[in-house]
């Protein structure tokens, strides 16, 4: 199993997995289509009527119900993603970033002994751009990975978006199988012929050899807020604002809550005005990479957090770009080119503000028997693609 997880940071401080980032923001490429006031929305109505029958609410319960609520939520029936959409992420700037990821993937199938098959699973996949363009590299690299039986499996909950995903990667040339009721909601074949399944749950993704990827999706997972007050830490909840009509506010817990006993440490907190029509943006929580290594810690290795700009450096970047502009002679197809580089790799565009994390089994760093030779003074960590430069083994 290697994950691969890209993400904005967190801030490095010790904060548990359901207790609060202290950043909550707004999709950082936006297209400027946020809502302006305060409009009541039916999201809005649905939850001030659940406040009023059952009380205050987490911010955790309140993410939930904003972004994946089956019936009304940011992420459910509609595409936000893209040019035209609320914000717009890597894969759908350039074909590159994609097509980078597939090469990672494929140089780590080799260095982890070449299984016969391999699972690609990933989390919260979005139009599909990104895992179209990695299996486009996978074609295209298909000499390397002929006798590999691949399958593809991804975890989305927003119905729109699963069949914008299944559109973008086998344009219907076979039927899609639909099951609602089913934990596989959706069954299809690629354009190149591999199987891919739709899950709403991690779990219910079948047990294999796997590689999983999580693009701008631990963002946007329900968490936890506290406060510290003079009487210790208090989680924040919302509730209705007594003082203007259809509002909504951020309290604070008078007593202990049982989310607080997750809490290590905390760093400072910023609001924002996450509490305006919900229902009609994003919300997403910067990711605190530190906590995910530690809960990993003894399970599985973990590298990163590293910057964009330099794993994409890592792994030939700048020659992908050549091969590109090289094959075109469009100027429009070339300016396009050159300003996707510019947005992923200028540090202050994507380049710094995001990052890359992977999470691998033990024996991917320790070397085992995919060690080159035994006086190799390098740690074998070195040789995972992205994280230092990418060598063909
Ligand atoms: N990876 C894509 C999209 C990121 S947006 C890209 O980079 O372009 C977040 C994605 O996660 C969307 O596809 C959204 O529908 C999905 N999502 C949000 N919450 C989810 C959850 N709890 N389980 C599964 N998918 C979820």
């Amino acid at each position: 199993m290697n994950v691969l997880v890209r993400s904005g940071l967190g801030p490095l401080c010790a904060v548990a997995r359901a207790a609060i980032p202290s950043i909550w923001r707004g999709k950082y490429f936006s297209s400027g289509n946020e809502p302006a006031e305060n409009p009541v929305t039916p999201m809005l109505r649905h939850l001030i009527y659940k406040i009023k029958s059952t009380g205050p609410i987490t911010v955790a319960e309140y993410m939930k119900e904003v972004l994946t609520n089956p019936a009304k939520g940011y992420y459910v029936y509609r595409d936000m993603l893209g040019e035209k959409g609320d914000f717009i992420t890597s894969p759908e700037i350039s074909q590159i970033f994609g097509e980078l990821l597939g090469i990672w993937f494929i140089s780590e199938w080799m260095a982890t002994g070449k299984s016969t098959a391999f699972q690609l699973v990933e989390l919260g996949p979005g139009r599909g751009t990104l895992v179209g363009d990695i299996l486009r590299v996978f074609t295209q690299l298909g000499s390397v990975l002929k006798n590999c039986d691949i399958s593809v499996h991804l975890v989305e909950v927003s119905q729109k978006l699963s069949e914008i995903q299944a559109l973008t990667l086998t344009e219907e040339k076979v039927p899609l199988e639909r099951n609602a009721g089913s934990p596989v909601y959706m069954k299809g074949v690629t354009k190149s012929g591999i199987p891919v399944s739709w899950y709403r749950d991690l779990h219910d993704v079948p047990k294999g050899y796997s590689f999983y990827l999580a693009h701008e999706f631990f963002d946007v997972l329900p968490v936890h807020k506290f406060q510290k007050t003079p009487q210790g830490w208090r989680e924040v909840f919302v509730d209705i604002d007594p003082q203007v009509s259809d509002k909504l506010r951020f309290v604070l817990a008078p007593s202990a809550t049982p989310a607080e006993a997750f809490i290590q440490g905390f760093c400072g907190h910023k609001l924002h005005d996450v509490l305006i029509a919900p229902g009609t943006a994003d919300l997403t929580a910067d990711v605190d990479f530190s906590y995910l290594r530690r809960m990993a810690q003894g399970k599985v290795a973990s590298l990163g957090p590293i910057k964009q700009h330099t794993f994409l450096k890592n792994m030939g970047i700048d020659v992908r770009l050549k091969v590109l502009l090289d094959k075109s002679n469009e100027p429009s197809v070339r300016q396009q080119l050159l300003q996707g580089y510019d947005m992923l790799m200028n540090p202050k565009k994507m380049g710094e503000r995001f990052n890359f994390f992977a999470l691998l089994p033990h024996q991917r760093l320790q070397g085992g028997r995919h060690r080159r030779n035994a006086r190799q003074s390098k740690p074998f960590a070195s040789l995972v693609a992205g994280f230092s430069e990418l060598a063909w083994q």
